[in-house]
């Protein structure tokens, strides 16, 4: 029941004398407000209320009707209802809580889904190729097409977006350049070449599998130094084959000469000959006729001589042609191969150890640009020796082809694989946790198991042991290579047929 306001006066009165207050009129008021129940302050703040009622700007109907409230509120000098449009009017914002003095003002409608479409029209492209950055969009997309929009999850969202989209036109740069640059190499290579049409036909093969999409930076990486090695090998081939031109005419000329020296010879031989015939015819003693042969058997012997001389001569020639022929050969062979020689194994068409170190510098720079994580996996045929006593060193190497065949089908092809050394590989695996290098070594191993390697009519089946290792920061390539070996070696400790991390 409400009191009446005498009775409250009364009480007051009562209050002060008991709490020993001094009768003033601030400390009866306090009484008062205390036995009536209400707010305990000093009088109605109108005028500042009144103030800071026609400081807020309403950003929607519902404001608008809370502002009046607000403003009957003070009118009527009703703390609860001041209290209550107040908090009407701030839970009636959409957007944020809106300052005092400084109301952040509603987007237009449809400003949301126009960006949105603007990102999706801008972006969609460079994001292609890359299946997170795709999956980040979508999200990004979807969140700002969402009738009950939150802007603070699609600040962030912005934000991660526009720090990928960053480094992704990095990349595109990078990517153009590197184009550019592949382009003036072959176009270059052009001009230089003339040996062999069929090597041209080659560098071309190997742009159009460098630009075939997805366009990497590592692609394009391999490519350029590949076309590099062959434009050397093929300049020091083109620059032999002109000298070795140049040998050959030179040593046509000499023999030329030397046929047409012949040529008089046999000439003044066959005059002396007939001469000494005619001289023969007239022989009368036998006495005449010794003088006359010895003339014969001279210019005979000066024939010889020289059709011997020219016969030596025809044969060194002979001999330097083939060896420059089989030089020749040699040189196209290598050319062949220059390219992957230089930086890939023969014998399985990986990357060597010089292609392992600059994947290896190339991962880990990208590793460190784009904050992502780098495994390393190190893995090492189990009892290789005894495959190879068993089948022979032939189908050894065909055991090594066929584990390589079968890593290429199922690491990404982002993964480098490269042969560190007899039967072991390295394989470099980038964006990539430990847990995950190693769900993906152990996914090898299962993968070997349905695949076995045909030897005749043999299946074998061919096990490894692992150790996969994360890059820490500031490490270097070698060291956790290291640290893979180090958990390979407990692998095989361990039992053989498994992968451990390090
Ligand atoms: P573990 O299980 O402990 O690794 O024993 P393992 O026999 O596999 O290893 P070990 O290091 O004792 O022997 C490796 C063998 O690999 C010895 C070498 O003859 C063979 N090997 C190395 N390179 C090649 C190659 O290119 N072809 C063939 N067929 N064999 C190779
Ligand atoms: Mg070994
Ligand atoms: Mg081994």
């Amino acid at each position: 029941m409400k009191k009446q306001p005498s009775s409250i006066a009364r009480e007051s009165l009562k209050l002060l004398s008991e709490r020993k207050l001094p009768p003033t009129p601030a400390n009866y008021q306090a009484c008062y407000n205390e036995i009536a129940d209400i707010p305990n302050v000093a009088g109605f703040p109108e005028m500042p209320l009144r103030q800071i009622s026609q400081a807020l700007t309403a950003g929607n109907p519902d404001q608008v009707a809370q502002l009046v409230s607000l403003d009957s509120a003070i009118a009527k000098r009703s703390w609860q209802e001041v209290q209550a449009a107040i908090l009407g009017f701030s839970n009636s914002a959409r957007i944020g809580t809106p300052k005092a003095n400084n109301a952040t003002p509603l987007l237009p409608n449809g400003f949301m889904t126009s960006l949105a479409s603007t990102i999706e029209n801008g972006m969609s492209f460079l994001v292609n190729d890359d299946a997170g950055f795709s999956e980040q969009l979508s999200e990004l997309l979807l969140a700002l097409r969402s009738p009950s929009m939150d802007i603070e999850d699609i600040e962030t969202r912005l934000a991660d977006f526009s720090r990928r989209l960053s480094i992704a036109s990095e990349d595109q740069n990078e990517i153009k350049t590197m184009l550019l640059k592949l382009l003036h190499l072959v176009l270059e290579n052009i001009g230089v070449l003339s040996l062999d049409d069929s090597w041209l036909k080659g560098q071309i093969d190997e742009l159009l599998v460098a630009v075939a999409p997805p366009l990497t930076l590592r692609r394009l990486d391999d490519a350029e130094r590949r076309i590099k090695d062959v434009m050397s090998k093929q300049s020091e081939a083109k620059n032999r084959s002109i000298e070795a031109q140049q040998e050959l005419r030179a040593m046509l000329a000499t023999f030329i000469e030397r046929l047409s020296l012949m040529n008089t010879s046999s000439d003044v031989f066959q005059n002396k000959i007939e001469a000494s015939a005619r001289k023969i015819e007239r022989v009368k003693r036998i006495e005449e006729m010794a003088p006359l042969l010895k003339e014969v058997i001279e210019a005979t012997r000066t024939m010889a001589e020289d059709a011997r001389s020219a016969h030596d001569k025809l044969e060194t020639m002979q001999e330097k042609v083939l060896a420059i022929e089989a030089e020749l050969v040699k040189l196209h062979l290598e050319l062949d191969h220059a390219s992957t020689q230089a930086r890939h194994d023969p014998l399985t068409d990986v990357l060597n150890r010089k292609g392992l170190t600059e994947a290896m510098a190339r991962e880990i720079a990208n590793m460190r640009r784009k904050d992502t994580p780098l495994s390393i996996a190190l893995l090492d045929i189990d009892n290789f020796k005894k495959l190879n006593d068993h089948l022979g060193h032939e189908k050894g190497d065909q055991a090594l082809q066929h584990l390589v065949k079968v890593a290429r089908q199922c690491m990404r092809p982002v993964d480098s694989l490269a042969r560190y050394g007899g039967e072991e590989f390295v394989i470099l695996m980038p964006d990539t946790l430990l847990d995950k290098g190693i769900q993906a070594m152990t996914r090898l191993q299962r993968a070997l198991t349905k695949e076995f390697f045909l030897a005749g009519s043999d299946n074998v089946l061919i096990t490894f042991s692992a150790g996969v290792a994360q890059m820490t920061d500031g490490e270097s390539g070698s060291a956790a290579i290291k640290r893979a070996d180090q958990a390979m070696y407990l692998a095989k400790r361990a039992g053989m047929n498994r992968v451990l991390g390090a």
